[in-house]
């Protein structure tokens, strides 16, 4: 058994369902049992959320014009997915039930001024509601027993986790013991029916049975979770790219596919930019030893990436290149920091008391500076947090200067074969300082899967171009 889980663009519109359905009608017909997974029509997750966010703020107008876009949007691709005139009303009016409680939600939230955690995830959770209905609708044209299900009956999570300075929504955690008793008793009687599940990404329920969702992205944290909980063979992420490529192809026309890595590099590459994958939403299917696969379904016959739990010995090193701009370098420095514990811990505390979360650290072994990086945005409110936090030492002159460098960038080079292999670092510096690329800041985890550093916004793609070369990626073997 397979779980097959298709991503925003892969179900985007008519035409993109039709592949979608193809695809699971082709594997069915290999003699493969498959449980398929669905996001919400690209950028419908986005739309819901940020009327319901407006409304809170008093603006009883955008949720309204959402509604009866959101519809044209629908029934469109209900026009195009789905032949049969009844099936099609049908579908339609299910997805005007859900669009109507859409309204109505953010009419209480307009009157009542405030988006719940609750709220919110009652809304969010109506993107997939709407797309597990149409897909499940243009499999059964094909000829194949397909059922829409809405996760709330599988997956089973803790509260409502509303983290309103740092994702404006829900990210809950599965419980994992429940959820897995929950998914076999409901999902394995239908597949042994010969029933083709369609199941709702990104949703799941409290014991309560209140909706939860698993945080953004989260329909591959739901095709992980279901495939551990149903010990498939493979979970399938379908999506709109050829899998995990050494650098983005945007920037290095030369990059290429990765055949193969392991679940350390896969969540190492994500992290950055790669975007194909949330490291957190691998685990599940990394604890079962299940092989994920990254397909692309507008280009279904290349073969894609194949993540497992230690890929084979491979000469690489390096194996791919991430970056991610728009960051500010925040540093705190002074003299009198030297071998006075718990400057770091208030350091962060402070950025964290603001919801800002740190892509990289580093101290040098003076003690006299300590910098981490965070996105542009929350520069300021860094800052004046770090001034508040540390106004007494800097009265005192203990710390001397809090300051940002704005419009920097993070480059990472990623490769398990890194790990105790010198002369990495050198190659990687190498190749910046041989054409004139300045790092502002470095580090590199013990786990040695990866090392990133800082340089100006301006040089990023370039520092990806060289490091890319000189590790001839685009033509090594994985
Ligand atoms: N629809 C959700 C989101 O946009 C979940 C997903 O796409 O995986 O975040
Ligand atoms: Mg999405």
């Amino acid at each position: 058994m397979i779980v097959m889980k298709f991503g925003g663009t892969s179900v985007g519109d008519g035409e993109a369902i039709k592949r979608a359905a193809e695809l699971v009608h082709g594997a069915l017909q290999e003699g493969r049992q498959i449980v398929v997974v669905v996001s919400a029509m690209s950028g419908v997750t986005d739309a819901l959320l940020s009327a319901a966010t407006s409304a809170a703020r008093g603006d009883g107008d955008t949720f309204r014009h959402t509604r009866w876009t959101l519809s044209d949007r629908h029934r469109e691709a209900i026009a195009d997915a789905i032949s049969d005139e009844d099936t099609r009303l049908a579908i339609v009016e299910e997805v005007e039930g859900l669009l109507s409680d859409f309204e109505n939600l953010c009419r209480s939230i307009h009157i009542l001024g405030e988006l719940t955690a609750r709220g919110s995830d009652a809304v969010a959770s109506l993107g997939e509601r709407m797309a597990v209905r149409i897909v499940a609708a243009a499999l059964r044209e094909r000829g194949v027993q397909a059922q829409a299900v809405e996760a709330t009956e599988l997956i089973i999570t803790n509260g409502q986790p509303f983290d309103r300075l740092r994702t404006q929504h829900g990210a809950a955690s599965p419980l994992m013991e429940e959820t897995r008793k929950a998914a076999r008793a409901r999902l394995l009687p239908l597949l042994a029916d010969g029933v083709t599940p369609v199941v709702t990404g990104y949703i799941a329920a409290t014991r309560e049975g209140v909706t939860t969702t698993l945080g953004r992205g989260g329909s591959d944290y739901t095709a992980a979770i279901l495939g551990a909980c149903l010990e498939a063979e493979e979970v399938w992420i379908w999506t709109d790219v050829d899998g995990v490529m050494t650098a983005d192809p945007r920037v290095v026309p030369e990059a290429r596919t990765l055949p193969e890595i392991s679940y350390a590099e896969a969540a190492e590459l994500s992290y950055f930019g790669a975007k194909v994958l949330h490291p957190k939403t691998i685990l599940p299917a990394v604890e079962q030893g299940i092989p994920l696969r990254i397909l692309n379904t507008f280009n279904p016959t290349h073969p894609g990436t194949l993540i497992v739990a230690d890929a084979r010995p491979s000469h690489l090193t390096v194996k791919g290149i991430t970056s991610i701009k728009g960051l500010s370098l925040i540093t705190v420095e002074g003299r009198g920091m030297l071998g006075v514990p718990g400057i770091a811990a208030r350091v962060f505390s402070a950025v964290a008391g603001e919801g800002i979360s740190v892509l990289m650290i580093s101290q040098s072994s003076s003690e006299q500076n300590i910098c981490f990086v965070i996105r542009q945005e929350a520069t300021r409110r860094a800052l004046r947090a770090l001034e508040a936090a540390f106004e007494l030492e800097l009265a005192r002159r203990n710390v001397d200067r809090i300051w940002a460098q704005e419009g920097v960038a993070i480059v990472a080079a990623v490769g398990a074969g890194m790990k105790g292999t010198p002369g990495i670092a050198a190659k990687v510096f190498g190749a910046l300082g041989k054409h004139g690329i300045n790092v502002i800041s470095i580090a590199q985890g013990s786990s040695e899967y990866n090392i990133s550093f800082v340089v100006d916004e301006g040089d990023m793609e370039d520092a990806v171009r060289y490091i890319h070369e000189e590790f001839d990626l685009g033509r090594s073997e994985c």
